[in-house]
């Protein structure tokens, strides 16, 4: 991920940026709360345009909090026409607010667009200052000094605030990169590519965690020949199509499983053996009865199945020999048939 996308993540109203702003916000609503009590304590000649515009500006960025609203130009405009008011009537600790709203809007635009609104705001607050006090006041130049070099030290910060969030949002979307990169490897690790069922990895890695099941192994009658007969491409659609018939015969507790070359294995949780062995009777029958087409003909298939039960005492392997010795007599004894160890 290049680092402009974690500069969009910031311009989007990413997360962390969006918490950010709002807290700058509310700061600003609570800042302007100090102007406002100092007014209507000295009940100087301009309280009441102070209480005016301090309520104003209140209000308006209260109303963007509560609004969740992305910080725009217009809002810039709006606000600082605000504070070059309350500075302009003699607004006492107004200065402040021109500080938080460079940071919110350094956050917004990033360090490109950084040095040009220092230089805006600070102009603002110089202008509205020399309305307010005369420039040979006491203090006036030194007091616009202060402020100046507080507003290039603060734009300097909230770039670096805007370099530790764009880092952030690019580790997390790694993060989020590498976290689907591993489900998908995890995935094609554990899948049969032909059938789409779970492979033999995935066999031993999920029954290693269930202690109670019906096995069921499932092998193909006579598979050699029907691929010497017909072909391999043919054999491997025979593989695909009994692979789909095994998934949508079970439920969704269930597991299929593609054990290796033409056998499969079912895993059956919560089922009895009497209902794994009609399960088992269902899906040979299935297979049976369904017509493979080879070139226009119809080739019939049959499987043969092995059933065991693997209780929480017995070892996943003992129960698949169980399964695969009771498979053996199936197809000793004539094939397409059931047999329940
Ligand atoms: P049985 O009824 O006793 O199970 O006989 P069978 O011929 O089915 O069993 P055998 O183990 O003798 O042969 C299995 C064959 O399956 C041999 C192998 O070439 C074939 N086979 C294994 N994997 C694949 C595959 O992915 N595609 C195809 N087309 N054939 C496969
Ligand atoms: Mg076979
Ligand atoms: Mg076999």
């Amino acid at each position: 991920m290049s680092a402009s996308n974690g500069r969009d993540m910031i311009k989007i109203w990413g997360d962390p940026a969006t918490q950010l702003q709002l807290i700058i916000r509310r700061m600003g609503a609570i800042a302007v709360l100090f102007s406002l009590t100092a007014a209507v304590l000295n009940q100087g000649p301009q309280w009441l345009v102070i209480t005016g515009l301090a309520s104003l500006y209140i209000l308006y960025n209260m109303l963007l909090c509560w609004r969740q609203a992305k910080p725009q130009l217009g809002d810039l405009v709006i606000n600082l026409v605000l504070c070059a008011g309350l500075t302009a009537v003699g607004a006492v600790y107004s200065n402040i607010l021109y500080h938080l709203l460079l940071v919110r809007m350094v956050l917004m635009v990033g360090r490109d667009q950084a040095m040009r609104l220092t230089l805006v705001i600070a102009f603002v607050y110089v202008t509205a200052q020399l309305f307010a006090t005369h420039a040979m006041a006491a203090d006036f130049w030194l007091d616009v000094a202060f402020n100046v070099i507080s507003f290039a030290l603060l734009s300097g910060t909230a770039v670096y605030m805007c370099n530790v969030v764009e880092t952030q949002c690019e580790n997390q979307g790694q993060i989020a990169e590498l976290m689907r990169e591993n489900a998908h490897h995890y995935e094609l690790a554990h899948t049969d590519q032909l059938t789409g069922l779970l492979n033999h990895r995935a066999y031993l890695e999920k029954t290693a965690d269930i202690s109670q099941y019906i096995l069921l192994i499932v092998d193909i009658d006579h598979f050699k020949k029907l691929n010497d007969a017909y072909g391999h491409l043919f054999g491997d659609q025979v593989l695909e199509m009994v692979g789909r018939m095994l998934k949508m015969s079970i439920r969704s507790k269930d597991m299929a499983f593609r054990y290796g070359g033409e056998e499969f294995a079912l895993v059956l949780p919560s089922t009895s053996l009497d209902l794994g062995l009609k399960i088992a009777e269902r899906l040979r029958f299935q297979v049976a009865n369904c017509d493979f087409v080879h070139k226009g003909g119809r080739v019939k298939i049959t499987i043969s199945i092995g059933v065991a039960r693997k209780s929480p005492n017995v070892a996943c392997q003992d129960a698949f020999s169980k399964a695969d010795s009771a498979l053996y007599r199936a197809k000793r004894q004539g094939r397409n048939q059931c047999v329940v160890f």
